[in-house]
């Protein structure tokens, strides 16, 4: 690290009084710190809401982590509301202050020491350039960088991404204080370059856009997308993690919300074999697109909903169609 995260906790503890944030401790269950928007999951994790993608975060007394940005007036949100957070750590450490203002100056810019971004959608990386001032490394599946770069040209104009300066192409991980967060890609799913993101002590796995908690997703095929191998992944993440892991959704349905259990992610599996299994049927009927695509439900998820064209039924049913008739 470029600073002493010792020196940014007593600054930080310093501000606190200063400017009166408020400064109960997340380690105090009776005073729980909870910004706006913030929910505390476990140990210290949890999610917050704005707009987009569901932003994960972790903040210890060590360090700070967050899960996806959204975009720049929600990351915004998002910042100022870990910097309660931090405060909160702090106070419920050390409330006495021993630096001195004038030294504290140069040690105010960096606040999260790692930002993940679960994919590259920009929902979930248009705050990159927010959290960028604030955040030591933007960390990101090797194919995340590139597929940014394509969906900007498609979309025309300036390229106004920020990217992540660290990529891994299988697993990558760091140790934060008492917390490790482990981010693994499994291959093609949602988009070519989805990441899981562990907090290994917390429990707690995000999943990004790999579970649209009871909506219909969005299967991003120009983005490399792969449902036969997001079954095979859901399959895989639920095996690999404890019965009673939490996990953080991209997007959820009011009802069943953006955190959940592993039946929520085996769920998501299921849904995406009956989608397959539709559309193998129709194929070995010989039946045409526009007549697989004409129902209305799938059995077992009447009461999953739709956000949009893109995150429809039918639009789930074609690109089930181009990837089986593809093979
Ligand atoms: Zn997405």
């Amino acid at each position: 690290m470029s600073y002493s995260r010792r020196d940014f906790l007593r600054m930080s503890s310093f501000l606190a009084l200063a400017t009166a944030l408020p400064t109960r401790s997340l380690f105090s269950k009776s005073r729980v710190l909870t910004p706006e928007n913030f929910t505390e999951i476990r140990r210290n994790v949890g999610y917050f809401t704005g707009r987009g993608g569901t932003i994960g975060w972790m903040v210890n007394r060590e360090g700070a982590v967050a899960v996806d940005s959204q975009f720049p007036d929600s990351a915004s949100d998002c910042l100022r509301g870990l910097e309660q957070l931090i405060a909160g750590q702090v106070s419920g450490m050390d409330a006495s202050p021993r630096t001195q203002p004038e030294q504290s100056a140069q040690i105010t810019d960096l606040m999260v020491d790692v930002l993940f971004n679960t994919h590259h959608h920009g929902d979930h990386t248009g705050g990159n350039g927010t959290f960028r001032p604030q955040t030591e490394r933007i960390v990101a599946h090797s194919n995340v960088p590139d597929l940014q770069r394509r969906q900007a040209q498609m979309r025309g104009g300036e390229d106004e991404n920020t990217y992540a300066d660290t990529t891994f192409d299988e697993s990558w991980s760091v140790a934060i204080g008492d917390e490790t967060i482990n981010a693994r890609h499994y291959g093609p799913a949602h988009t070519g370059g989805d990441s899981v993101i562990h907090f290994e002590q917390a429990n707690v796995v995000h999943m990004g856009d790999l579970v649209f908690n009871g909506v219909y997703p969005f299967i991003d095929q120009g983005g490399g997308a792969n449902i036969t191998n997001w079954i095979t992944l859901l399959e895989t993440v639920a095996q690999n993690h404890e019965a009673d892991t939490r996990y953080i959704f991209g997007h959820g349905n009011p009802a069943r919300g953006i955190t959940g259990s592993r039946e929520d992610v085996l769920a998501k599996r299921d849904y995406l074999a009956a989608l397959m299994d539709h559309v193998m049927i129709s194929l070995q009927a010989g039946m045409s697109l526009e007549e697989t695509r004409s129902i209305t439900s799938l059995p077992g998820f009447e009461d999953f909903v739709s956000f949009g064209p893109r995150l429809s039924l039918a639009a789930n049913l074609e690109a089930a169609w181009n990837e089986l008739s593809a093979q």
